[in-house]
């Protein structure tokens, strides 16, 4: 029995470290048996992130550099490249066109670029992508620097246009849907119009208002339970396909 089979829940992109207890938050996800990528907002944050994930089945470290922190963290690019040969998993990368980082959009740029590029060169890893406000660049940057078949790239809580999520899914890209997006009319048109066999659900916790309340991570399953309605799917039915999902971007 592979992993796959025996995990029940996917959650491709959460923040386990920011959790008060990150020990706690990785235990509840092993022993509730999601398969969990929990991503990084720094390289620096990685190590440990890898140790704790690689004492479990079904918990999975990313190696980041979050949009967001650019501004400030940029010189840690160095440190994510030193640590790139040690995981298959990148994340949080991507670009951030939202008024609050536009200042340091040309950064980003830079960075991202160098990122898709590093990732290329080392062949089969699998990164989360955050594109706020700026999918054509992500989706243009991607293209230009990690051609098909050099790295997959999950779309985390994607808001491009519809044309840009045809687009991305041309290019092979995933998307992970979170309950926020399901909530949201916009979100809803778009994940409606994604390919099925590139789905995977996430919760993006702790910045997903379903943690707010709870001691625990983020829950996966509000998540699941949309997009089983959106697609007029059963439980097990939706599983199996997120379950199939997976499998196929593992590889
Ligand atoms: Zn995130």
């Amino acid at each position: 029995m592979t992993i796959r089979q025996t995990a029940r829940l996917v959650d491709f992109h959460c923040h386990l470290d920011l959790y008060p207890d990150h020990a706690a938050a990785i235990q509840q996800r092993e022993r509730e048996r999601v398969f969990t990528l929990t991503v990084t907002t720094t390289p620096r944050a990685f190590p440990r992130n890898k140790e704790l994930a690689d004492r479990t089945k079904y918990v999975r470290a990313a190696l980041g550099l979050h949009p967001q922190l650019v501004a400030d963290r940029a010189k840690e690019l160095s440190i994510w490249k030193d640590y790139l040969p040690s995981t298959r998993y990148v994340g949080e990368v991507g670009l951030d066109a939202g008024r609050r980082f536009y200042s340091s959009f040309d950064e980003q740029k830079v960075v991202f670029a160098e990122i898709l590029s590093a990732c290329a060169e080392a062949r089969g890893k699998i990164l989360s992508v955050h594109s706020v406000r700026c999918a054509k660049v992500v989706l243009d940057t991607i293209d230009a620097r990690m051609p098909v078949g050099r790295g997959r790239v999950v779309l985390h809580w994607f808001t491009g246009s519809l044309p840009e999520a045809r687009r991305a899914a041309e290019m092979g890209c995933y998307f992970s849907i979170n309950a926020a997006m399901i909530r949201n009319e916009r979100s809803v048109a778009l994940v409606r119009s994604l390919p099925k066999e590139r789905i995977l659900t996430e919760t993006d916790g702790p910045f997903t208002d379903n943690a707010v309340g709870h001691d625990g991570p983020a829950d996966v399953r509000p998540a699941r339970d949309g997009l089983a309605k959106l697609f007029q799917m059963g439980a097990e039915e939706i599983d199996a396909l997120i379950s199939d999902n997976l499998r196929e971007l593992l590889g």
